[in-house]
């Protein structure tokens, strides 16, 4: 039996579609003070009312994470309001495909700054709440792209998601003093708002890849975010754990076929 966190203070960026919606809504269910992070301000008050309705006290930041002041700002805010921070979701990112061909030197630094800067951004700007509250989860969404797959078009997008990864090793280290630890879930295809975006064919090409034959769905990562941010996941730190449905074990795709 799990330690309810009714009552934890967690942040969750891009928590107002995809996977993000799927994290805060687990939380929601335990009937955590949420606060969910986006750009879109309609899309934002959407995921509040939902995550009322599912049982949280909930509220929304606008907020763009690839800027610190705003990162600051936001979290400050959310501690202020929610009596201090538990756990924050970095989660929020984008996936254009662009070739390396085609891709320019700023479509490049668009997506670190989007997927990679704004986990460091959004880590630096919680320690000084989790050094307060003497404890703390973070919980960031890398994916199986970059760290253990390729996908022409996605250079810059694995480039960022092995760099989260990369990034959790150190500031493991350095957050232990919190008492505070930072893990990192790989999804592999889940079926999101975004994931939608790259066509029905991509999508269909995808489900046939997957041992489990189907897209995940963001309860799956939800599920993962929870158990990491538990009390009973406290010594757990500095890791990734993949949820794909097995999607990175066929050598081929005649072996899923197989199945
Ligand atoms: P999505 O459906 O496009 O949702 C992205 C969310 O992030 C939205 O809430 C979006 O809100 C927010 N966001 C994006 N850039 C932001 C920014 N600069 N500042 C604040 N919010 C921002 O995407 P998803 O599929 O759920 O992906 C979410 C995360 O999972 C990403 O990090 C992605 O790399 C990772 N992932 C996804 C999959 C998959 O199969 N879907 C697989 C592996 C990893 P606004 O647009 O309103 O800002």
């Amino acid at each position: 039996m799990f330690a309810s966190l009714e009552g934890r203070s967690v942040i969750v960026t891009g928590g107002s579609r995809g996977i993000g919606r799927g994290i805060a809504l687990a939380f929601a269910r335990t009937k955590a003070k949420l606060t969910i992070v986006g750009r879109d301000r309609a899309h934002l008050e959407q995921a509040v009312a939902e995550m009322k309705e599912a049982g949280a006290v909930a509220r929304s930041a606008v907020c763009d994470v690839s800027n610190f002041d705003q990162v600051r700002e936001m979290v400050d805010e959310a501690a202020g309001i929610q009596g201090g921070l538990h756990v924050m979701c970095a989660n929020a990112g984008s996936f254009p495909q662009v070739k390396i061909i085609d891709l320019d030197p700023a479509g490049w630094d668009e997506m670190m700054a989007n997927n990679l800067r704004s986990t460091f951004l959004c880590v630096k700007a919680s320690i000084p709440h989790f050094a307060k509250a003497g404890s703390g989860r973070v919980v960031v969404t890398s994916s199986i792209t970059g760290p253990l797959t390729g996908y022409p078009g996605w250079s810059h997008y694995g480039a960022s998601k092995a760099g989260q990864l990369g990034f959790i090793k150190t500031a493991a280290m350095e957050l232990a003093r919190y008492n505070t630890t930072i893990n990192a879930v790989m999804p592999g295809n889940i079926l999101t708002e975004g994931l939608m975006e790259l066509g029905e064919e991509y999508l269909s090409t995808m489900a046939k890849t997957i041992p489990l034959k189907r897209l995940g769905s963001v309860e799956d990562i939800g599920n993962a975010a929870l158990f990491l941010s538990s009390d009973e996941a406290g010594y757990i730190t500095g890791q990734h754990i993949v949820v794909d449905g097995g999607q990175v074990l066929p050598e081929s795709t005649d072996a899923v076929a197989a199945i």
